[in-house]
């Protein structure tokens, strides 16, 4: 289990604070009202059943999509209604969303591309992060090439190539088999170590919300039901549905 926060993790800053936000779909309330403090520099985890919110939540975050009511700020700032490519966010998906016909380094330089950054920096930056995700002898290979472990990598550095003030990551885990997932696991965590950036992380798998995680925000049918270290949740959780879940 990981370390609980330090006195000095308590006092972050938030990065992210979502206040009475909901979602409805036509008539169909999937959200109740959400209150949530994300911290500078945390590795927080929704962790929740299958239908719960959690994704619901990350996309209004990134801005897929927009509350239906209340209001989603960063460092303070409103940003309900900024879309979603002023965000200072990557989202890293499931699926991993490659372009195959670009080579890695293609891939991951696209962002930076399209943000028309020059080109002697794009050459700077992909490469930095390549040595990061371990994947330097990988730059010229195509997707279809890589395995799901080098894909996942490769996603990754798509997302943290433009230095996103939060990656967001929605269940990136989830189509690899138990071996993978578990060196993946360790991988991302180091990694937010080293670019101490927050990440907010989509998972149903308790487990690996307790190994990875600073801080876990429980969700159950809608309802945000306990935020805490792996610890609190653990050993005092606030009801029979986090006690039973874990
Ligand atoms: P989770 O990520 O925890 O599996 P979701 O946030 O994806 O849960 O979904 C929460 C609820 O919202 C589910 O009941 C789901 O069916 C519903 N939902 C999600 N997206 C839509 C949509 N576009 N239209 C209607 N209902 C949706």
């Amino acid at each position: 289990m990981t370390a609980a926060f330090s006195e000095e993790e308590v006092h972050r800053p938030n990065v992210i604070q979502l206040v009475g936000v909901t979602k409805s779909y036509r008539n169909l309330n999937v959200l109740k009202p959400v209150d949530l403090d994300i911290k500078d520099g945390e590795f927080l985890t929704i962790l929740g059943p299958s239908g719960s919110g959690k994704t619901t939540i990350l996309r209004m975050i990134g801005g897929f999509t927009p509350p239906t009511s209340g209001r989603i700020l960063l460092r303070g700032a409103d940003i309900s209604q900024v879309p979603i490519f002023r965000r200072p966010f990557n989202t890293v998906f499931q699926d991993y969303a490659l372009f195959p016909h670009m080579t890695v380094a293609k891939n991951v330089a696209y962002g930076l591309r399209i943000r028309r950054r020059p080109a002697a920096e794009i050459k700077t930056k992909v490469s930095a992060v390549l040595d990061t995700v371990n994947l330097t002898d990988k730059a010229e290979r195509y997707p279809s090439e890589l395995s799901g472990g080098q894909r996942q990598r490769v996603a990754l550095a798509r997302a943290i190539v433009c230095e996103p003030q939060v990656i967001l990551l929605d269940e990136p885990l989830a189509a690899l088999d138990a071996e993978l997932r578990r060196s993946m696991q360790e991988f991302l965590k180091d990694l937010q170590r080293r670019i101490r950036t927050t990440f907010v992380f989509i998972t149903h798998d308790q487990e690996e919300a307790i190994s990875m995680s600073d801080r876990i925000a429980v969700m159950d049918h809608g309802n945000l039901v306990q935020v805490g270290t792996p610890q609190e949740i653990y050993y005092k959780p606030r009801s029979e549905f986090v006690a039973k879940f874990f």
